[in-house]
């Protein structure tokens, strides 16, 4: 040793931080007898390392290949450096350099080492609900500011006791600087109170806890992110209850069971969606229920799926254990309002819903909500990217300028960009009272200071009422560039997907502000991330009483007869004039004939709502898209045929889809009551085959063979999976969703990208 001697300095970046890092360098160096040391800065982590080249070889590429399993190695840069003659290899104190390049980890699932001391009872933390180690445990939701480090959590409040210092120091540890160890001597601690705040004293909180949900109590407990509401998800009345006090009749709600084994007893999955439930993100993930449903019916009322999730937190296994065959964990809100953090804030919200409340004394210091994916064309897709996956970026084509993106107001998210990293905040929910925008301010500051960011402009939605809009227009020292929301979708599509230049986009959802002052929703743009024209889009209908209009799919419905049989409308035979009040639908033609607060809308989603509710299907909404949801709920997946249609090509302006002989066959089929599962089946054909053929005649036009799919009505699995297939057939290339969210939770992504692209032009 000595002669050839070389020292390196290897800076790693990355999620390489709070994931077992430096223990794994550690033990490596000492393997292979490197000497040096190793030390985590706010850039990432930085080894020096003197030995021989051909081990400086083996150490790098063992780095690479064999680091940590929550680790995530984005660059691995070397420099030569003068040898310092180092006589061991050590870990180094953290240093707070200038710069927080490095990427926190989101929140992951308790692993198998720690169930297993868990479950033991020979073992210190037998039983303890907050049981973690280097691989495993909270830290997006814990972290007040970057380097991660114990100070910066809200672990600070406790104090290690020696055991656990011991384990926190000793290199070899799993425990090895995981900064939320902790055991019942000296880390957080359960309670169990009643819904008056009085402690239920109980030998053991967790034990008296499951048997309060046992015997059907409302239990809200909480976890991670947030607060959930528990309840025994096959009793009946407790799942009712449930539903009358929360105020959401008919969302469904997530249930949790302890294991892929309990869950095939309720719902069916592949491999793959095992794979998934099984993830270390622990995902809710949407399985097919079986008939007759083996849960109560009011979990999840007329849909074909179950959220379904397996526990993520040791406090999860505990309560789960053997007992039911799973509990519903629904986000512990009021309706639309954001999931409850604080313990004084969860009693005041959830009071009169929850029966009791299982709390712990360590903070959350930020809200994150579960994720929801469901697989469609054989692709996990996001409806909600949250817990598990949040902060980690979206990797772009190249840099760009650090943009703010504001998001849009239903499922908001927002996004802040770094070089070629877009982050995408967790879902901060509907912007429409002063919890939700303090929450989505409070996401903001947290993530400009642990990505240490300052953006050079801001990017929001052309809405003018949009809660996300004033924000960003209230920032008066940065430029504002404000997208609309269509190609803010289809930006999005081309950002996840890392396409440039221009694209086909096919842009479907309820709502989005037109710069032509109707309500866009059914759109087909020629975009790339820049700029976008409008080159068709469904024709405009009327939208009477506008927001009214989503929670009433009649309203619409009863618009588009009227657009399509004139007066004739009212005397047709069908189930929507015979199941809605006479009075209303005379006010509701009388306000269509005036235009009273009744805007034109090209809306995708109201033309499914207005389907479903002609049907007979459903004529009142709890929540915006539910009629739309429900027609693909019954829709039969065989092939029925589809209606005619047609669009027209003026002069001037972009082709309109009309909807005239959709609609008229469509009735003339309820009029020969023909079943509302074939006419689902003969509606989504329709869409697909018209939106294909009407591709194929814009590839010829624009010389364009992609095709972006965009928008939340592609949440919908059949028209997402029929059109997507007839595109591929027809040869084009299709761009779908499956890193952000399709609907308005990925349109912050979009606006980052279609920003920065306005920027990069004016630059030059
Ligand atoms: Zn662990
Ligand atoms: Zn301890
Ligand atoms: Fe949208």
């Amino acid at each position: 040793m000595g002669r050839n001697l070389v020292c390196r300095r290897i800076r790693i970046n990355g999620i390489v931080q709070g994931v077992g890092f430096r223990p794994f360098v550690f033990q490596l160096a000492s393997e292979l007898g490197i000497k040096g040391e190793v030390s985590n800065t706010s850039r990432g982590v930085l080894i020096i390392a003197e030995a021989d080249q051909e081990k400086i070889g083996a150490f790098v590429e063992r780095l690479r290949s064999q680091a940590p399993p929550l680790a995530r190695i984005v660059s691995l840069e070397i420099e030569k450096q003068k040898v310092d003659g180092y006589t061991s290899f050590r870990i180094a104190a953290s240093s707070a350099e200038a710069g927080r390049a490095t990427l926190i980890s989101p929140d992951v699932c308790v692993c198998r080492d720690c169930l297993e001391e868990m479950r033991n009872p020979a073992d210190r933390r037998f039983r303890y609900p907050f049981i973690n180690c280097t691989n495993c445990g909270p830290r997006y939701t814990i972290i007040e500011d970057v380097p991660y480090d114990r100070p910066k959590t809200s672990m600070r409040h406790f104090t290690m006791c020696p055991r656990c210092q011991a384990e926190y120091d000793d290199p070899s540890d799993r425990r090895f600087h995981a900064q939320p160890n902790a055991c019942p001597d000296c880390g957080p601690q359960v309670e169990l109170l009643d819904a008056r705040q009085a402690k239920v004293t109980a030998g053991d909180p967790v034990r008296a806890a499951a048997e309060l949900l046992a015997q059907g109590q409302i239990v809200a407990i909480k976890g991670l992110g947030g607060f959930h509401l528990a309840v025994d998800a096959a009793n009946d009345q407790a799942v009712s209850r449930l539903r009358r006090r929360k105020r959401r009749e008919e969302k469904p709600f997530a249930v949790m069971a302890a294991s892929l084994e309990k869950v095939a007893a309720f719902a069916l999955y592949t491999e793959a969606e095992a794979r998934l439930l099984e993830s270390r993100q622990r995902p809710i993930v949407l399985l097919e229920r079986r008939t007759p449903p083996v849960l109560a019916y009011q979990v999840a009322p007329r849909n074909r799926y179950l959220g379904v999730m397996l526990p993520y937190t040791p406090l999860h296994y505990l309560l789960l254990e053997e007992r039911f065959p799973a509990l519903v964990m629904t986000s512990a809100n009021i309706s639309q309002e954001p999931i409850c953090i604080a313990n004084q804030e969860a009693f005041e919200r959830l009071a009169g819903i929850a029966d009791y409340f299982l709390v712990h004394d360590r903070d959350i210091y930020l809200r994150c909500d579960d994720s929801v994916v469901h697989f469609c064309g054989g692709t996990a897709r996001f409806l909600r990217r949250s817990r598990g996956y949040v902060p980690e970026p979206v990797f772009l084509r190249r840099k760009i300028t650090p943009v703010l993106a504001c998001g849009a107001e239903l499922k908001n998210t927002v996004c802040l960009t770094k070089k070629d990293r877009a982050f995408v905040s967790q879902h901060i929910g509907d912007l429409e009272n002063l919890a939700a925008e303090n929450h989505f301010r409070k996401t903001i500051d947290h993530l400009r200071r642990i990505l240490d960011v300052e953006p050079a402009c801001l990017a929001c939605d052309m809405h003018p009422d949009y809660l996300s809009t004033a924000y960003a227009l209230s920032q008066d020292k940065l430029p504002v560039i404000r997208v609309q929301h269509h190609h803010a979708h289809i930006a999005a599509c081309l950002a996840e997907n890392k396409a440039d230049g221009k694209v086909i986009g096919l842009a479907f959802d309820g709502t989005g502000y037109g710069p032509d002052g109707t309500v866009w929703g059914g759109e087909v743009l020629v975009a790339d991330c820049k700029e976008f024209s409008r080159v068709a889009h469904l024709e405009n209908f009327l939208l009477p009483g506008s927001a009214a209009a989503v929670r009433q799919p009649w309203r619409t419905a009863l618009a588009i007869l009227l657009q399509v049989y004139g007066k004739r409308a009212l005397e047709l035979d069908l189930p929507l004039l015979r199941q809605v009040d006479q009075g209303r639908l005379a006010v509701v033609a009388e306000m269509t004939r005036k235009r009273v607060n009744t805007p034109l809308t090209s809306s995708m989603g109201r033309l499914f709502d207005a389907v479903a509710s002609l049907v007979g299907l459903r004529q009142e909404a709890a929540f915006e898209g539910q009629a739309a949801m429900e027609l693909e709920m019954i829709t039969d997946k065989e092939n029925f045929g589809c209606y005619p249609f047609q669009w027209s090509r003026p002069q001037q302006g972009p082709w309109q889809v009309r909807i005239e002989p959709i609609i008229t066959a469509l009735v003339a089929d309820i009029q020969e009551k023909v079943p509302a599962f074939v006419i689902g089946a003969r509606f989504h054909a329709t869409l697909i085959e018209l939106f294909t053929r009407l591709c194929l005649e814009l590839r010829e036009k624009h010389h364009l063979d992609r095709v972006a799919l965009s928008g939340g009505c592609f949440q919908n699995r059949i028209l997402t999976e029929g059109l997507a297939a007839a595109l591929t057939k027809a040869g084009f290339q299709v761009l779908t969703h499956s890193l952000v969210p399709a609907n308005d939770g990925g349109i912050s992504l979009g606006q980052a990208v279609a920003a920065a692209s306005c920027l990069a032009e004016n630059d030059i």
